[in-house]
């Protein structure tokens, strides 16, 4: 908790730009962390760790047990991830006993995190296994043979495999229980015991929740010894400091987040806009897209040289820029006057950082607004930050280039009624009296807006043009507290409901059934898995339940075969893949209408979708370039071969 405390009040408080280099206190190397592991960090563009990292990387690297809450997205994985990698450092791995085992509710997860260990330990060479309910038992079985430092599982899945002697707890540095709350709510309270009980007594236990319930703090007074207790704090609201800024939040899902900032900042001409990204490669990136929208933007991050971070503060309080694109560690004590504006790309990490950012504008009692963007899977954290700073953030729609488009012709009109007030036209009479001789004088004068328009306004970028989905069944109501589940919710097209049909989950015709895409989280088939969920509880009526397979597409093709085509995408159960994700991912990364997909197959390796053949080459090029379960994949028209 002090430690806490201290960390975030860390920040410099006065302008002093300066001083914001790698080495201020609290960066990762500062929490002892070995070099392979800051060389991986500084790759992925973390610049600095975040609250509850700082908090808990020191204690568990010391091998102290360690009891953490807080939300969803403030970096908890790396927060354990990375000591524990620490102390595993170049170890030999042992057949079937690894060193670390992290618990967490779903196969999701499980993927997830190890994925997460996976990266971050590329200098390392550990090797990290997932293990989940519904995959095969012979491939974890395998793995486990090899040997793996850190096995990521599911409660049920990894009981099992306690039970048939493919794991063996006996040398176990680490156990770590993640989202403890939701393995109780999902019911692992007696697995959980059972896999404690297998572990030896000496071991450190680490344990994350996002709410500390008296089962959660039951479990901890028994199992954890003399735990490192981290939380956010709940009563450190700032109301007091909280600046009186106008805040709005867009959902966005993450590939549209840039588009969708662009309209935005077109609708609210800042002055000056600071907008925050997570990581440095986060900055340069979207720098670069918006200076493609015609924005005076500069990057501002700490892997720039001191001579250029003057150079575009200069340019900055000199209103040479419209925006300002920075990590948190670049923009610490900024202070500029005229920032009208403060955009979260990503929802912070903190709350703190949240109250910490905005602070930045409504200054000199200027009106300040405060912008964040939010993938709908970041939904949580922005409750967490209502919740803490006891102040609403009101949810808007993304602008349409309608909008745009009437707020660009409002500026012109603007700018024409100051010329007419300040007067000076009397050079141009005449060209207006020689027009109104052949022309009406209402089109000479809108002809001449015309121009004005396109000269001031810019040619309409191409972004325009794109659809961005507006997340309409947002509702914060209907969400229940699983990642999972909100993920699933907040990706998928439409109503999903399928059944499992031996080694296929296939799934009927969507338009068969008439659900509004994008209107309800589905029904999921209950696995035979651990980490499985059946149900959703928090779905509206119109829901996954009414059709099932009964719509009318007899045996599954509903449409004209022939305009269908088969589409083979690298990805099947083995990932975790479900049918709700290719639909997902197809509907907002190709933004291809989700009731036009055909029949989905889902094998153990690959998937195949059948798409109308007109959306094809959109939805190739569009799942090619994003990722399935955080990976790349193949994705290409069936031929029938399979690689
Ligand atoms: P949680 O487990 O708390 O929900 P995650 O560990 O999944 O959060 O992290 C959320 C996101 O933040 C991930 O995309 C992760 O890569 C990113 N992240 C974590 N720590 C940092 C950091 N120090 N700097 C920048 N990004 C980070
Ligand atoms: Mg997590």
């Amino acid at each position: 908790m002090k430690e806490k405390h201290a960390a975030v009040e860390s920040a410099p408080k006065k302008s002093e730009e300066k001083k914001s280099q790698d080495k201020s206190a609290g960066s990762f190397a500062d929490l002892g962390l070995g070099k392979e592991l800051l060389a991986e960090l500084a790759a992925l563009g973390y610049e600095e760790p975040t609250p509850i990292q700082r908090a808990a990387i020191p204690p568990l690297m010391e091998g102290r047990d360690l009891l953490g809450q807080a939300a969803t997205g403030t970096g908890k994985t790396a927060a354990f991830a990375l000591p524990l990698l620490q102390r595993i450092g170049r170890a030999k791995a042992v057949a079937y006993k690894p060193n670390v085992l992290v618990l967490v509710p779903t196969r999701e997860l499980a993927v997830q995190v190890s994925e997460a260990f996976h990266k971050y330990s590329k200098g390392l060479g550990t090797s990290v296994v997932p293990i989940y309910g519904g995959q095969e038992f012979r491939r974890q079985i395998v793995a486990l043979h090899r040997g793996a430092h850190v096995v990521v599982a599911t409660p049920g899945r990894a009981l099992d495999h306690l039970r048939r002697e493919t794991l063996d707890l006996s040398a176990l540095q680490t156990v770590v229980l993640d989202e403890g709350d939701e393995m109780l709510d999902m019911g692992f309270a007696e697995d959980l015991e059972l896999i404690l009980e297998a572990t030896p007594e000496g071991r450190q236990t680490c344990l994350f929740s996002a709410t500390l319930p008296p089962r959660i703090a039951s479990i901890a007074e028994r199992h954890l010894k003399n735990p490192a207790r981290i939380l956010i704090p709940r009563d450190k609201s700032n109301k007091g400091s909280m600046p009186k800024v106008r805040q709005t939040a867009y959902i966005v899902p993450r590939a549209h987040k840039t588009a969708a900032l662009g309209r935005v900042l077109d609708l609210e001409s800042p002055t000056l806009a600071l907008i925050f990204c997570r990581t440095r490669i986060d900055v340069d990136e979207l720098a670069d897209r918006l200076v493609g929208r015609g924005y005076r933007v500069e990057s501002l991050h700490g892997g720039m040289s001191q001579i250029e971070r003057d150079r575009v503060m200069k340019k900055a309080r000199g209103e040479m820029l419209d925006l300002l694109v920075a990590t948190d560690v670049a923009a610490r004590g900024i202070d500029i006057d005229h920032l009208s504006h403060v955009v979260n790309f990503d929802v912070p990490a903190s709350p703190e950082s949240y109250v910490h950012r905005i602070g930045r504008t409504g200054r000199a009692g200027r009106e300040g607004v405060a912008i964040t963007l939010v993938d709908p899977r970041e939904h949580r954290l922005l409750r967490n930050i209502e919740f803490l700073t006891k102040q609403k953030i009101a949810i808007s729609t993304v602008p349409t280039p309608i909008d745009v488009k009437a707020r660009r012709l409002d500026l012109t009109k603007g700018a024409i009624r100051e010329l007419i007030q300040a007067g000076g036209q009397d050079g141009f009479r005449v060209v207006v009296e020689t027009l109104a001789a052949e022309f009406d004088l209402m089109d000479i004068a809108a002809a001449a807006v015309r121009m004005a328009h396109e000269a001031s306004a810019g040619e309409n970028p191409s972004e325009d043009d794109t659809h961005i989905p507006t997340i309409e069944s947002f509702s914060r109501s209907k969400y229940g507290s699983s990642d999972a589940r909100e993920e699933s919710a907040a990706r998928g097209g439409g109503s999903r409901h399928y059944e499992s049909k031996g080694k296929f989950e296939k799934r009927g015709t969507f338009a068969a059934k008439g659900n509004k895409p994008g209107a309800t989280p589905g029904a999921w088939t209950p696995g035979q898995g651990a980490g499985v969920k059946s149900g959703s509880s928090g779905g509206s009526a119109s829901g996954g339940g009414g059709g099932g397979g009964s719509g009318g597409g007899g045996e599954g093709h509903g449409r004209n075969a022939q305009d269908m085509v088969r589409v083979y995408i690298a990805a099947g159960t083995r990932m975790g893949i479900r049918p709700a994700d290719l639909v997902g991912a197809i509907a907002n990364e190709a933004d291809v209408n989700p009731r036009g997909i055909g029949d989905i197959e889902i094998g153990e390796a690959f998937s195949i979708v059948e798409l109308p053949e007109c959306d094809v080459e959109r939805v190739i090029t569009a799942l090619r370039r994003t990722t399935l379960r955080g990976r790349k994949v193949k994705v290409h028209r069936d031929t029938g071969v399979r690689q």
